[in-house]
C-alpha cells in the first residue's frame, strides 16, 4: 500500500491530484473499521496526520471557523463550547473517549452518513464546507453538500478544509436516542438553535432521513410561542405540539436499529424536550 504523507495543504492536495485512488485518511475512526472488516482495500491512503492548516480554529466576526481536523475532545473543549454549544453537547456523544480523542469533524462529513452526530448540529447552523484542491478552493452550504446516505458532493481529488458556523446566538440543545448511553449509533439525533436578536429556531434531524433534515414548517410555526424579550414559552404546551410538527418532517426508514415509526416518535419527544429546555419558564 502506498501511503503519501503531506505536511502541507498544498502539498496534500498535488498529491491526491496525482492519486486520485487514495482514500484519505484523518483519525481513522470510520476508514480503519472499514479496512479491518475487510469492506475497503485501499492501494493507496493519503494521511493529514501532518498537515498542520486543518489542526486549528478560530473566530472571525461572528462566525466559527473549524478546520477539518479539529477532533471531538477539541469540540468539548469550553473555548469552542461557549461558541458553539450544540457542536460541543453532539461531540460529547460520540463513542468513547479513545474515539473523541482521534475522531474529526472532518471525518464525519467525509464520511456523511445519516447517523454522523455533527451532522444535524451542521444542519441547523446552515454550515458551509470549504473543499480545496489543486484546482482552488469551493465553499458548499451543508444542503448541498450531503446529497445521499454516505455520499457527499466531495470530488475524489478534494480535501475537506475547514467548516464554517455562526457563532451561538442563543441557547442550542443536542440530543440523541440510543439503545444506551455511550458508544452508540443514533437512532434518532436532534439538533435545536435559537437566535434570540433574529427570532428564529432552526431544528437538524439526523438518522432520520437519508440526509441531515430540517424541520421548516414547525420552525416557522413556533416564532409566535415564544416570549423572545422574556426568552421563554409562551404555553409551555406548545412544545408537544413543535414536538408533533418537527416529527412530521422526519422521512425515516425501518432498519435493524429501529422502525421508522418509533425514529418518529423519538424525534417528537427530542424536539419537545429540546425546546421546553432552551425556553423553560
Ligand atoms: C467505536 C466507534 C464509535 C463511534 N461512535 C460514533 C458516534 O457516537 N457518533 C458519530 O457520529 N460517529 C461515531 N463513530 C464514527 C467516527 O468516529 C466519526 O464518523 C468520526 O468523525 C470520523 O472521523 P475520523 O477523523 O476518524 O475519519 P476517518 O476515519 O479518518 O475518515 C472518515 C472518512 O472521511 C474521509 N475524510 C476524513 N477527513 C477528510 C478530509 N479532511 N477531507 C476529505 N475527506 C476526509 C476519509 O477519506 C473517510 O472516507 C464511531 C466510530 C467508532 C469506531
Amino acid at each position: 500500500m502506498t501511503v503519501l504523507l503531506p505536511d502541507s495543504l498544498d502539498r496534500a492536495c498535488a498529491q491526491l491530484a496525482d492519486h486520485p485512488e487514495a482514500h484519505v485518511l484523518a483519525g481513522g475512526t470510520d476508514l480503519m473499521v472499514e479496512v479491518n472488516f475487510g469492506h475497503r482495500r485501499p492501494e493507496a491512503v493519503l494521511s493529514l496526520a501532518r498537515v498542520p492548516e486543518l489542526k486549528g480554529w478560530g473566530r472571525d466576526g461572528d462566525t466559527l471557523v473549524l478546520g477539518a481536523g479539529v477532533t471531538y475532545t477539541e469540540l468539548c473543549d469550553p473555548a469552542i463550547a461557549e461558541l458553539a454549544p450544540a457542536l460541543a453537547q453532539a461531540a460529547r456523544t460520540v463513542g468513547s473517549p479513545q474515539i473523541r480523542n482521534a475522531g474529526t469533524i472532518g471525518g464525519n462529513l467525509g464520511t456523511g452518513s445519516p447517523a454522523g452526530d455533527t451532522l444535524p448540529v451542521l444542519a441547523a447552523l446552515d454550515a458551509t464546507v470549504e473543499l480545496v484542491s489543486v484546482t482552488g478552493r469551493r465553499t458548499l452550504p451543508l444542503a448541498e453538500y450531503c446529497i445521499g446516505p454516505k455520499r457527499t458532493a466531495r470530488d475524489a481529488t478534494e480535501i475537506i478544509a475547514s467548516v464554517s458556523v455562526p457563532v451561538a446566538r442563543g441557547p442550542q440543545e443536542y440530543l440523541k436516542v440510543g439503545p444506551r448511553n455511550a458508544m452508540v449509533i443514533s437512532v434518532a439525533g436532534l439538533a435545536a438553535v435559537a437566535d434570540i436578536e433574529g427570532r428564529r429556531v432552526a431544528v437538524g434531524l439526523g438518522s432520520v432521513g437519508p440526509v441531515p433534515l430540517r424541520a421548516p414548517e414547525a420552525e416557522a410555526w413556533v416564532v409566535d410561542r415564544i416570549d423572545w424579550s422574556a426568552g421563554r414559552l409562551v404555553d409551555p404546551a406548545d412544545a408537544t405540539e413543535f414536538g408533533s410538527l418537527v416529527a412530521a418532517a422526519a422521512r425515516p426508514i425501518d432498519d435493524h436499529r429501529a422502525t421508522a415509526d418509533y425514529r418518529r416518535h423519538c424525534v417528537s419527544v427530542l424536539a419537545r424536550r429540546a425546546l421546553t429546555r432552551m425556553f423553560a419558564a
